[in-house]
């Protein structure tokens, strides 16, 4: 079977990120969405909230052959207790790309037969970041076509009330 694991913050899931999942649920038997929990960086939406986001859009979207875990400590761990031997990480803009440079790197250093596969994002979304969306929604701005509608109403009353 072949696994990857999509890692990420996921604070909140939006559509960008729900692009490049469906389109690994197209390549891969199965993937294993790895909600970061990272005791060292501020989160708006708990991991419990996060994962519950993703399972929800799942759901609603027919998305089978995808699991949601939160996990902490290192990825490539995450990914060998997963039996992934791929990670998925979407592309956006030429700084993602630094920073994606730098996590290859290190995660290659770490476990050099653990792949890292680039999907380049939907053009029409690739403006689409959580930190957008935290950023409207706070001032309780409009978040339509930028999270998914199943989790919409939820997303924008918890950025309100914050
Ligand atoms: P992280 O903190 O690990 O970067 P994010 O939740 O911000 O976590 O992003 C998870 C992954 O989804 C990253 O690979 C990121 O590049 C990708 N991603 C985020 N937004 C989009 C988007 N709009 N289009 C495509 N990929 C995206």
């Amino acid at each position: 079977m072949n696994v990857v694991v999509y890692p990420g913050s996921f604070d909140p899931f939006t559509l960008g990120h729900l692009d490049i999942l469906a389109r690994s649920a197209l390549l891969y038997d199965k993937v294993y969405v790895g909600v970061l929990n990272n005791s060292m960086k501020r989160h708006a939406f708990s991991p419990e909230e996060r994962k519950i986001f993703v399972k929800a859009v799942c759901d609603s979207e027919g998305i089978q052959n995808v699991e949601v875990l939160a996990f902490d400590g290192l990825l490539v761990e995450f990914a060998r207790t997963c039996g992934a031997k791929a990670l998925i990480r979407g592309l956006r803009t030429a700084s993602d790309f630094v920073y994606e440079a730098q996590m290859f790197a290190a995660n290659r250093h770490l476990a050099p037969d653990i792949e890292t596969v680039y999907l380049a994002a939907n053009p029409a979304l690739s403006f689409i970041s959580s930190g957008l969306v935290r950023e409207i929604g706070a001032f309780g701005g409009n978040i339509d076509g930028l999270v998914p509608d199943a989790i919409k109403n939820t997303i924008a009353e918890r950025l309100l009330k914050r």
